[in-house]
């Protein structure tokens, strides 16, 4: 970083450094210890740091303040307040009090809630989250808070995060305290999310309807040449593309974003972003951030920032890898290989923790990063299959191995690993983070979770993470907090549950067909769709679990099953709407002008009486013709089947996926080779070529 980097560094951020130098020492003190220990807040304490933070503000040229909140729309909100108050003597002066900074009531009743809140209470509530840093943006103080409905029910993505980052430090406190760890007192889960998005030129975007409407290209022939010779990934980057990075980054810089690796992506006009970890409620608002400054840089340099999870047919959509860890309060990760037998124990338990998860909880973890858009990506050969498993490396699954059926391990095949004795092998990053098809790779001290499409939140995928991963801790600590010999009950409980979760386990390339065979004789789930997958939340497994960590209540957990469905259909009912109006607006009249440009062409010639020339011109013309016949019956029979559909929601959303979806590929298949036979100057919008390449 240079020196004004380091300078303007969280500047617009109400950090700690900022808190300690602004409050009274015993506000501070006091503060630090409420959040640290999840006490509430008293009406004291908040109207002095309330007003410390407007006056910070004020300095810093803000004028407005407001609850920032994460509705279930997936995008972030806030409504502005201005601190001007009248001061009685036809003046104003500038107020913020603990109680505004606290709490908040916003008339919510436009975000889903999924049937939560009745018409009649429309209210929401909004509450500070003292655990994340208020910050500037737009000369507007913006305080992350949680957003809920009147009776209490979570209306958000934040608030069942902030519960099953609770619930992991419980049950992960209860397996310390049996290794004899008496120092820590909490454990933190920390989050890295790896951002891939595209960059096009705005003007070439804006003569798109499918792009502008839905974010990805219905239509669009492939382009003579897109992804296959990897020139583009970490290629040199256009200066355009630079200004725009280095732009962000100053952006990002000043809200205190510790964005870190910038490159170019596999697929032309793709790149990624890289922040460093942090725990996982602050990563998941810099997460919202950083989208949403993406897309404001990018604008701001006649760019636009498509953040679809498959913006293009036939290239690389785009993710979000969401590197996951655990770590005590003293800073000692979880999941890092130790350096002696105890630590190598419970290295392995904390790891077996979370192979026993994903394997119990592949459908939760599936429908976390469900969403119409997702569908598209997902098993494309470019991202993991719908199908979940876990990549170990070959050491850690030698290793495993090895305790579960005493087997010799390593390269010298001189030793059985035994728990609690073995020094195990310093596991080298390189051979753990070789497989990149894989859904869930353990990466040498953290596990990478690739399913989540790059315009997700990643609240909802670390909430499954946390509990599921609490879960299996709370299982572990029962078993051994009731045994009479801690090690044997330990070596016992390690081995079964190798023996038990093994099938998730998978090392190999997930992209290949032979995969796909072997996990379904493995019997591990295949969620291939949106709907599939969502047949799967209100099972009565899932609902226990939710319930008994109190992630969710029951309720909670219906309403947010309905808004994953009718957010689907709703998704597709837009795309099937702009697919014909293309159709017909844009698409069908062009190719109309142009047949009738051939006709003349073959009049004239006729009348000329060149006659036995004009060959290539009806050539054209008939298969043109031909082609076009097809797309409109095809058009014909699709107008039919999307026509007054009446059904439930989730029927909608199965006849959506299984019938729509596919005559949708149908037309667009003719429709894409229509497209190459047209002048590239008579088609009404841009072409992929176009669009990879508008950016120079
Ligand atoms: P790569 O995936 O290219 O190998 P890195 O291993 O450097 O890259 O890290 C990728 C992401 O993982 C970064 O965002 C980084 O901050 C994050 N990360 C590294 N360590 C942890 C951790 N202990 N917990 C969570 N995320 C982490
Ligand atoms: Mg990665």
């Amino acid at each position: 970083m240079s020196n004004s980097a380091t300078e303007t560094f969280g500047s617009n951020v109400f950090n700690d450094k900022t808190m300690r130098e602004r409050l009274p020492k015993e506000t501070y003190k006091a503060f630090r210890k409420a959040v640290d220990n999840n006490y509430p807040l008293d009406a004291q304490l908040a109207s002095v740091i309330a007003n410390a933070m407007k006056d910070w503000a004020v300095e810093k040229g803000a004028t407005h303040f407001t609850h920032w909140f994460q509705p279930m729309t997936g995008v972030t909100a806030e409504k502005h307040d201005a601190f001007i108050s009248p001061d009685g003597k036809d003046g104003a002066i500038l107020e913020f009090s603990g109680k505004e900074l606290i709490k908040g009531e916003s008339d919510a009743s436009s975000f889903p809630s999924g049937g939560l809140r009745a018409t009649f209470e429309a209210r929401g509530y909004t509450a500070w989250d003292p655990t994340s840093y208020a910050f500037i943006k737009d000369n507007t103080l913006c305080i992350p808070t949680a957003f809920c409905s009147f009776g209490g029910e979570a209306l958000d993505k934040k608030t069942p995060l902030l519960r099953s980052m609770d619930a992991i430090s419980n049950q992960a406190m209860r397996i310390l305290r049996l290794f004899g760890n008496t120092d820590t007192d909490k454990v933190i889960t920390t989050v890295g999310a790896e951002q891939e998005y595209f960059l096009i030129d705005a003007d070439a975007y804006y003569k798109r309807r499918d792009l502008v409407n839905c974010g990805r290209t219905l239509f669009g022939a492939r382009p003579s040449k897109g992804q296959e010779l990897d020139d583009h990934y970490y290629g040199s980057i256009k200066p355009r593309v630079m200004k725009f990075m280095s732009e962000l980054d100053e952006e990002l810089w000043k809200l205190g974003i510790y964005a870190k690796t910038e490159h170019n992506e596999v697929a032309p006009a793709q790149h990624e972003l890289a922040p460093v970890f942090s725990t996982t409620n602050i990563a998941t608002d810099q997460n919202q951030l950083t989208m949403e400054m993406m897309k404001r840089v990018a604008a701001n340099n006649g760019l636009v920032c498509l953040l679809h999870e498959k913006p293009f047919a036939c290239i690389n959509g785009s993710g979000k890898h969401n590197n996951w860890s655990l770590s005590t309060d003293k800073g000692v990760n979880l999941l890092e290989p130790g350096d002696t037998p105890e630590e190598n124990a419970q290295f392995l338990l904390f790891l077996l923790a979370v192979v026993k998860a994903v394997d119990e909880y592949q459908d939760l973890l599936r429908i976390s990063v469900a969403s119409a858009g997702n569908d598209n990506r997902l098993g494309a050969n470019e991202a993991p299959p719908a199908i979940i498993s876990v990549f170990l490396g070959d050491e850690i699954e030698d290793i495993l191995n090895s305790i579960e059926t005493g087997a010799l391990y390593g390269k010298r095949k001189k030793q059985v690993v035994e728990i609690g004795v073995t020094v195990l092998p310093k596991i080298t990053k390189d051979t753990t983070d070789r497989n990149r098809t894989s859904p869930f790779a353990f990466t040498g001290n953290k596990f990478e979770f690739r399913m989540p499409g790059s315009n997700f939140s990643i609240a909802e995928a670390n909430t499954v993470i946390n509990t599921i991963v609490a879960n299996s801790l709370s299982d572990f600590a029962d078993e051994l907090e009731n045994s009479v010999d801690f090690m044997s009950a330990l070596k016992t409980l390690i081995k079964r549950t190798i023996t038990e979760h093994k099938r998730i386990i998978f090392n190999g390339n997930n992209y290949s067909d032979e995969w796909l065979k072997e996990a379904g004789k493995r019997g591990l789930l295949n969620l291939k769709t949106t709907p599939l997958a969502l047949k799967h939340y209100l099972l009565e497994k899932n609902v226990a679990l939710f319930t008994k960590f109190k992630i969710y209540t029951p309720a909670e957990l219906t309403s947010r099953h309905e808004i994953l469905l009718e957010n689907y259909c709703k998704v597709i009912n837009i795309e099937v709407q702009t697919a014909t109006a293309m159709l017909y607006r844009d698409i069908l009249p062009s190719v109309f002008d142009y047949m009738n440009v051939l006709s003349e062409l073959i009049k004239n010639k006729i009348a000329i009486g060149v006659g036995a020339t004009y060959k290539a011109e009806e050539k054209l013309l008939k298969r043109i013709s031909v082609l076009t016949d097809s797309v409109c019956d095809k058009a014909d029979e699709f107008a039919i089947l999307t026509a007054n559909v009446n059904k439930s929601e989730e029927e909608l959303a199965d006849y959506y996926a299984g019938t729509v979806l596919p005559a949708l590929q149908e037309i667009r298949s003719l429709v894409d080779e229509l497209e190459t036979l047209i002048p590239t100057a008579s088609l009404p919008y841009p072409t992929y070529y176009e669009l990879i390449n508008s950016v120079r």
